[in-house]
């Protein structure tokens, strides 16, 4: 062997793989099984206990899983990472060990459509206040800090519009509030950014999008990078102080650099119990084989799409990173070099009507609500996924009455233009 470090697409085929032990498989089996056999009773008590690690049961962890989620840390440069049923589950387990009721999490106001209703709904339920910041103005994040701020959340990559987050800039204003900054790193992949060679205590990721890849199964995934101070003031008492479910252990004293995914899996996991499927981690690792090659054409595909859209007389604007003109777009040369991601928005002269007109003529593209898939998806966010939101929101968060989304797949480009040619020209 030579003592190269391993590139990121021999990373994406076999971090965290080996063949079976016992049966020589060369694709990680589906371990589908609900729980594991003890060798001994000193065994269990030890795993029990946190002295060992190994399996119990699949809730709380499983030999599939468990590949999946060494390879997403390599992949990110993390220490740890734990995967859970869905994105949504990912959220909610990372700011179940960070916030008590009564504490603030200070969230970019650009974000997936789900994850503004989560934060602004359920988890108010929880005690859990989200102060809102704008991503395009970084005093806005300083001005929301008070005493009870716990985190920052913010999309590398920021849905709808695919617009660019200052990552490293918003990594300073955690780090001088003494918080964690949480990325929710989907629309990239980290095949086009790593946050935390940014400055990223933790990413989340929905692996439904593009780490799945192919719109065919749920998951989301917590990495942990080890970078952050848990004990500090005592803000964080999940890691800091004795668990009582576990003999009085401190989560990180006992687990020092991931003892943020350990958290997540033993109080996290195994107390709210959103597991993810073995089948669906298979799945997921067999979409992430590719992801590189995905990744590449996604975003070139994205490019030829986006330069089309802005020549074409029916559309207003075209909000593309990867575009030259685009505002975003020294953000995305030094954070996403390798291309803008494959989402994006644009809008229509026509208006409400000319979206809504748009996806029902479209042929090629789906319409539905989703993204990251290998087909070409649409939505109109106004009248779907942002519709929720009153209209000063919806143009807030880039969803405005005009906007159109796409999510380009890896289809030809060609056959791509053409649908878009016939369903905006007829
Ligand atoms: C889809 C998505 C989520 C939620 O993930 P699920 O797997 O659907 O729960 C969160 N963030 C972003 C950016 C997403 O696109």
């Amino acid at each position: 062997m030579s003592d190269r470090l391993p590139g990121f697409s021999t990373l994406a085929v076999h971090a965290g793989a080996q063949p079976d032990p016992t049966t020589g498989a060369r694709a990680t089996p589906i371990y589908q099984t609900t729980s594991f056999v003890f060798n001994d009773a000193d065994h269990a008590a030890s795993l029990f206990g946190l002295q060992a690690f190994g399996n119990i049961y699949t809730r709380i962890g499983n030999p599939t899983n468990a590949v999946l989620e060494e390879r997403v840390a390599a992949l990110e440069g993390g220490t740890a990472a734990l995967a859970v049923a869905s994105g949504h589950a990912a959220q909610v387990v990372v700011l179940q060990q960070l916030l008590q009721p009564g504490d603030e999490f200070i969230a970019a106001r650009k974000l997936y459509g789900g994850s503004i209703n989560q934060f602004t709904h359920a988890f108010k339920s929880f005690g859990w206040n989200v102060v809102w910041a704008d991503p395009d103005d970084i005093g806005s994040f300083e001005r929301a800090v008070t005493p009870r701020t716990k985190a920052i959340f913010i999309e590398s990559i920021a849905n709808p519009a695919g617009s660019i987050t200052d990552i490293e800039a918003i990594s300073t204003v955690a780090r001088k509030a003494g918080v964690p900054l949480i990325v929710d790193n989907t629309l990239a992949s980290p095949y086009l950014i790593r946050p935390i060679d940014h400055g990223a205590d933790i990413v989340v990721h929905s692996l439904t999008k593009f780490l799945g890849g192919h719109g065919n199964s749920l998951g989301g995934i917590i990495v942990d990078a080890g970078t952050f101070d848990w004990s500090i003031g005592g803000k964080y008492p999940m890691l800091s102080e004795p668990r009582p479910e576990y003999h009085g252990i401190r989560l990180q004293e006992t687990f020092g650099n991931f003892a943020f995914a350990i958290a997540c899996r033993v109080l996290g996991l195994r107390d709210l119990g959103p597991a993810l499927s073995p089948f669906n981690a298979f799945m997921i690792l067999t979409g992430i084989e590719t992801l590189p090659l995905r990744m590449q054409k996604h975003c070139d595909n994205a490019k030829a799409v986006a330069e089309f859209l802005a020549g074409h007389p029916a559309a207003a604007s075209v909000s593309y990173a990867g575009l030259p003109s685009d505002k975003y777009n020294q953000l995305a040369r030094k954070y996403a070099p390798r291309g803008a991601g494959a989402v994006f928005t644009f809008s229509l002269k026509g208006g409400y009507d000319a979206g809504v007109s748009l996806v029902s003529k479209l042929q090629l593209f789906s319409h539905l609500a989703n993204v990251g898939d290998t087909r070409s998806l649409v939505i109109h966010p106004a009248s779907t996924t942002h519709s929720q939101l009153d209209d000063a929101a919806k143009v807030k968060s880039g969803a405005g009455p005009d906007v159109v989304r796409l999510s380009i797949g890896i289809e030809d480009k060609e056959d791509l233009i053409a649908d878009l040619e016939q369903a905006l020209g007829a």
